[in-house]
């Protein structure tokens, strides 16, 4: 198959020997010296303060996003600013909700950036965080992290960043953004199978984690930085997802960093984005502020529905598709893992002739 979901992607040859593997034992020195020096590896690939500290939650990205909300917010002193512009911002917002934290949410129409009129326009009185997904990755937009981070600054707001979708495919400078969490993905542009949701903390952040003492059994930030100080985590990780995320920091940093990571990422969503535009195929990328990490493009002619099947069925190839009212007029193309330039024209042809025999049999997906 070939797989344009924005996770999980495919991973490297070196990833996928890791796999064929049996997973160690972990309780032992050698586990412990890698656990180290992956954190080392990810908080200088974030780019991330002196005294930052990484940890390997064995969960989705979800679960760091609650892990962060539940360890650095509280219910009686905090207030939260959250951007609400798609589905993950929607989930980051429902999570502050449920664990009482007062929330301000700026809610964008779908598919907009976040302007600096937003931002002016949000009454922070009492607000002591801001919670961002970098990438929205179900509108494909990326938001000013400069932006953000000045907002931030002026405010003295606590800054939560999901970077889950936009770390490694998008530019990004934890130090310069002045962020105090970066959450990340095992299974977006690190490009290893789904299971470990990488975090990296500021020294800001790690004074809230102790101070603030959260109950919490399983998503624990505390006892998670405490455990990480020898390489070890509380609970038994996904041993072989933590391999693999290792193999990958180790050969980013040994191939330009997270700058050239990036690059490649720009290069492959180019592409892409110029032979879709160059093929006259009737869809409308929506390019406000793309992220490098996948683009989104609007249906109106064709049945996204049909599109997805079909290319599934008979072409081996998994478009990204969108969920509720949106999910038969609009479709993504991931560009994060291992995805050689090839294939996208193998995309574009493949998503050329079913578009040609939607529109020829009428009756069978195309509108209009
Ligand atoms: C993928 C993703 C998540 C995590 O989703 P899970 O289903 O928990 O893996 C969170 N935020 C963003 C922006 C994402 O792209």
């Amino acid at each position: 198959m070939l797989n344009f979901a924005v996770g999980p992607v495919p991973s490297s040859a070196a990833v996928k020997a890791i796999g064929a593997l049996d997973s160690p034992y972990f309780r032992t020195p050698e586990f412990s010296q890698i656990m180290l020096e992956s954190e080392r590896l990810l908080c200088r690939l974030a780019c991330a303060p002196e005294g930052s500290r990484a940890v390997f939650p064995t969960c989705s990205g979800t679960g760091a996003m609650e892990a962060a909300v539940m360890g650095l917010l509280d219910s009686e002193n905090d207030k939260a600013i959250v951007v609400d512009g798609g589905s993950f911002g929607h989930r980051f917002r429902g999570m502050l909700d449920l664990h009482g934290i007062t929330n301000v949410p700026i809610v964008l129409e779908p598919g907009t950036p976040l302007t600096e009129a937003d931002l002016a326009a949000v009454d922070t009185d009492g607000c002591t965080a801001f919670l961002v997904n970098l990438g929205e990755t179900s509108q494909g937009i990326l938001y000013d992290a400069e932006l953000i981070g000045s907002f931030c600054r002026e405010h003295g707001l606590l800054l939560i960043v999901d970077g889950i979708s936009s770390f490694l495919a998008d530019p990004f400078d934890m130090e310069e953004m002045g962020a105090d969490v970066l959450i990340t993905d095992a299974q977006k542009a690190l490009a290893c199978p789904p299971g470990v949701a990488p975090m990296v903390l500021s020294p800001r952040a790690i004074e809230r984690v102790g101070r603030l003492n959260q109950p919490c059994m399983y998503l624990d930030l505390r006892v998670m930085l405490s455990d990480q100080e020898r390489g070890q985590t509380p609970f038994t990780p996904a041993v072989t997802t933590i391999l693999q995320i290792h193999e990958r920091l180790d050969a980013i940093s040994l191939t330009g960093g997270a700058g050239s990571e990036v690059a490649r990422c720009a290069k492959t969503a180019e592409d892409f984005r110029e032979r879709l535009a160059a093929s006259g195929l009737p869809f409308k990328m929506r390019l406000a502020s793309p992220s490098n990490a996948v683009t989104y493009i609007e249906s109106p002619d064709v049945s996204a529905k049909s599109l997805f099947a079909i290319l599934k069925d008979e072409y081996g190839i998994w478009l990204c598709p969108n969920g509720g009212a949106s999910a038969d007029v609009s479709f993504r193309v991931g560009h994060i893992g291992e995805h050689p330039l090839s294939d996208n024209a193998l995309l574009i042809a493949a998503l050329t002739a079913a578009c040609s025999r939607l529109f020829d049999a009428s009756d069978c997906g195309a509108r209009g």
